[in-house]
């Protein structure tokens, strides 16, 4: 592979908006009012969220998590799954109530379901209530909307993607953790799934402007930072001159930020350049999710997934050897049209061969407006629903057996934070990306710290700080 050099990536120009930060300057206009927003869907949308958050917080609004105090709720939507549609509109029934009691209650509806053309005509006819619609190319016109909102029922969504935003704000969950944008949209068009339809193509952001966002984190002591986009892998390939993920890694291991991590990885773009830079930054966390969705080459054919059983497998084996100890979780979806019992058996082969670290496992469903929704969906779901429960009690045997592996070991854990469940104890994340609780005090939050791991579970780790 001919790599560009990296001064001539760093000069390129993308098509972009620059958002000029004295746009949001409308401070006191809601002072005092409160804002409720819900999150569906990826991490994507959470990170979407932190930035809707934040010109919420610029207008002036306070948070609130309950919907009834709210002065204006904000949906921020998905549409990977069916039933996500009829959960926004089960929750939207719950707002229009409250705006009979509320009617100056400002109702706003985001991310990618507003992308589709049929939601939107739904809401036009169906919810006059609502306020605001916005899309997923359009959150930076947001304040501007909920300014112009008394007067109609305002709706924006760009149909067509193309623009990369930069000097965009954001409200972030954490001071210690931070999701950073490499791109956006994908070009994957897996028959499956909506997203390149809502999110479209892919475009990359810089690497200049990336390493200024990784470089500001750390400045404002931010531990660690995760590469976000569909499918990272393909970092830079719409770039001119190109530009490959391994490149923009290496470049985000220099910075010396304590901890990186990306998501989500598509096996037909993991490169072996890749495990080599993986492989030798510490920086660079050993952890790699990495979805199969299936075992059978002909599912994975339908499924317009672009690899072979044979080509994940070897790309596995390439990693396990390269990256010392490093942990690989994977998606797989059961019941995809006609999916066979042998075709089914398949994956479970694989599963038994990666002995895989975690599973996100989906009973499939069609959605509309993919191409797999034409195909007929003749698995039964009693029988998408044995494979399932079959492939959970493999996927969690494996994840237990190697959560097992960390007992009486010593592992470094960042701690991110106060146990929800168990205010006695903190919660943090291995390098491996195993979730680990233990006891300790409020000065530990924010460090990485050294954990004898004492009892191993299925989904996490109890421990001591030594
Ligand atoms: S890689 Fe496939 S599944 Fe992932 S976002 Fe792109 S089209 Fe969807």
């Amino acid at each position: 592979m001919n790599l560009p050099n990296l001064e001539e990536a760093r000069k390129r120009t993308n098509k972009k908006v620059t958002i000029k930060k004295n746009s949001y300057d409308f401070q006191s206009i809601y002072k005092g009012k409160k804002y409720f927003l819900k999150t569906y869907g990826c991490q994507m949308n959470v990170h979407d969220s932190e930035e809707i958050r934040k010109y919420l917080e610029l207008l002036g609004f306070e948070p609130t998590n309950d919907l009834k105090q709210a002065d204006i709720v904000v949906l921020n939507t998905c549409a990977i799954r069916e039933n996500a549609h009829d959960k926004v509109f089960g929750y939207l029934g719950r707002c229009k109530h409250l705006k009979h009691e509320k009617p100056d209650l400002l109702i706003c509806i985001g991310g990618c379901m507003s992308q589709e053309e049929k939601v939107v005509e739904e809401i036009k006819t169906k919810h006059p209530y609502v306020d605001i619609v916005f899309g997923t190319h359009n959150i930076h016109e947001l304040p501007q909307m909920i300014l112009d909102a008394q007067q109609k029922q305002n709706i924006s969504v760009y149909s067509i993607e193309g623009d990369v935003y930069e000097n965009v704000l954001y409200s972030r969950d954490s001071k210690i953790s931070a999701w950073v944008n490499i791109m956006y949209g994908c070009d994957k068009f897996c028959t499956y799934c909506i997203v390149p339809y809502t999110r479209g193509k892919q475009r990359s952001r810089t690497l200049e402007n990336i390493l200024d966002e990784v470089k500001l984190l750390k400045k404002e002591g931010y531990q660690e930072v995760t590469l976000l986009g569909q499918n990272v892998n393909a970092y830079g390939k719409d770039l001119d001159p190109q530009l490959s993920f391994s490149q923009l890694l290496e470049e985000v291991a220099k910075t010396k930020i304590s901890r990186i991590r990306f998501v989500t990885s598509h096996p037909w773009d993991f490169t072996s350049e890749m495990i080599d830079t993986i492989a030798k930054y510490d920086n660079i966390m050993p952890y790699i999710h990495l979805p199969i969705q299936s075992g059978s080459n002909q599912i994975l054919r339908l499924m317009g997934r672009r690899y072979t059983k044979e080509d994940y497998l070897k790309l596995f084996q390439e990693i396990k050897e390269k990256v010392k100890g490093v942990s690989i979780t994977t998606d797989i979806i059961v019941g995809f049209p006609n999916e066979s019992e042998q075709d089914f058996l398949e994956t479970l082969d694989v599963v038994r061969q990666c002995q895989f670290d975690g599973a996100f496992t989906f009973i499939y469903s069609p959605r509309e407006g993919t191409p797999a929704s034409k195909i007929k969906d003749n698995v039964s779901l009693k029988e998408k629903e044995e494979r399932l429960a079959k492939l959970n009690e493999l996927v969690n045997f494996y994840s237990l057996q190697n959560n097992k592996k960390l007992e009486d070991k010593v592992v470094p854990v960042l701690i991110l934070g106060k146990n929800e469940k168990d205010a006695t104890k903190l919660y943090g994340y291995t390098d491996t990306m195993k979730l680990v609780n233990v006891c300790g005090s409020s000065a530990h939050i924010g460090k990485i710290v050294d954990v004898k791991i004492k009892c191993a579970k299925s989904f996490s780790l109890d421990g001591v700080i030594e």
